[in-house]
C-alpha cells in the first residue's frame, strides 16, 4: 500500500488537530467534564512577552446536580503549542 503513502504523505496538508480536548475535575463533586478547544474558531490572539499568543476561556459544567461552574483558560502558542492551563473550581486531569 505504498501509493497510498504517497498519496496522502505530502506535506501540504493541513494537520488534522482541530481540536484540543482536555478534562477538567470539579472541585466539588468530583465528576470529571471534557472540554474541547476548536482551534480554528475559540482562540483570540493577544501579544505578550514580545511573542502572539492564543488564548481562550471557557466556562464548564457538569451533567449532575452540581451547580459549579468551572472556568478553564487556556493559552497556546501560534502553533498550537499549549503553554499553560489553569482552572477555576477544577484541576485538570490527564
Ligand atoms: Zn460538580
Amino acid at each position: 500500500m505504498g501509493f497510498l503513502k504517497n498519496l496522502f504523505g505530502g506535506g501540504s496538508a493541513k494537520p488534522d488537530k482541530r481540536y484540543y480536548v482536555f478534562n477538567v475535575k470539579c472541585n466539588r463533586c468530583g465528576e470529571v467534564i471534557e472540554g474541547r478547544v476548536d482551534l480554528d474558531n475559540d482562540l483570540s490572539l493577544e501579544f505578550e512577552d514580545n511573542r502572539n499568543v492564543y488564548f481562550v476561556r471557557k466556562g464548564l459544567m457538569g451533567s449532575g446536580r452540581c451547580f459549579q461552574q468551572i472556568e478553564v483558560e487556556l493559552k497556546f502558542t501560534s502553533d498550537r503549542a499549549l503553554i499553560e492551563h489553569q482552572a477555576q473550581g477544577g484541576t485538570f486531569v490527564e
